[in-house]
């Protein structure tokens, strides 16, 4: 059906979603007594030609999130990133960091060690201290990236003593619930561990992002503390693989 449409009724399409969306963000911030000031949309952009990215940018949108590094350096040179931050959000293998570090502003997506290392070395080699957030896999499911539960802390006091890497939060996808009330559970379980770290004060850890909620779950999110949620096909449409 998306496929149908023309450039422009797919712009008027981001326009209105984001006008909607943005309501929603205020309306969940309310209950649970922030402002939707607190709150900071990400816009999602995988699949997404840069034209449509570029329009939402265009029309506020302030940071972008890409899943690949690939296909994040490959559209890079045609988005209008100059008032807008862009981060990685997808799985991230040793291997590319040296592609990516340098390139966005944050890296979602750290959950072992080895990659915090490799991160942290590639930061020092180009002169720069990269922020991240550390990827929990809160269902503990197997088919998702991201480090357990019970490993989220012994993780984050290795990462401490990191050079050039800075951890800024948390990252989470729960798993597909069917009631809320299930969902709301696994994102109550990432806010207290938000502020359970938050409360130890550690060197070099920054508690300050809370990053979880997509297109179906993000009013959910924020009801339950998320301070950044990843928003992609609500924004842009269906994707088209
Ligand atoms: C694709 C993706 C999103 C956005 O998903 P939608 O359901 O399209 O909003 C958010 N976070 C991550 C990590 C993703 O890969």
């Amino acid at each position: 059906m998306a496929r149908n449409l023309s450039v422009e009724e797919r712009f008027e399409n981001i326009e209105h979603n984001l006008k909607y969306i943005s309501e929603q963000i205020e309306g969940a911030a309310k209950k649970s007594g922030r402002t939707a000031d607190d709150i900071t949309l990400m816009a999602v952009t995988k699949t997404v030609e840069p034209i449509f990215i570029n329009h939402a940018i265009d029309c506020g949108i302030k940071l972008i999130g890409e899943n690949k590094v690939q296909e994040f350096l490959s559209k890079e040179e045609y988005l209008k990133l100059g008032n807008c931050d862009a981060h990685l959000i997808g799985h991230l293998q040793t291997n590319k960091v040296k592609q990516i570090v340098g390139r966005v502003s944050m890296i979602q997506s750290v959950d072992s060690l080895k990659l915090a290392k490799e991160i942290s070395k590639q930061s020092i080699k180009n002169d720069v201290v990269t922020k991240c957030l550390i990827e929990v896999n809160v269902g503990d499911e197997e088919s998702k990236s991201g480090i357990s539960f019970e490993n989220v802390m012994p993780l984050i006091e290795e990462i401490a003593s990191l050079e050039a890497i800075k951890v800024e939060g948390l990252m989470a996808i729960p798993p597909i619930c069917e009631d809320n009330e299930k969902l709301c559970e696994y994102f109550h379980k990432m806010n207290s561990l938000f502020i359970d770290i938050k409360g130890k004060n550690i060197d070099n850890i920054n508690m300050s992002v809370l990053s979880m909620g997509m297109s179906g779950d993000y009013r959910e999110a924020i009801e339950c503390g998320a301070t950044m949620v990843r928003v992609g096909s609500s924004i842009f449409g269906p994707r088209l693989y």
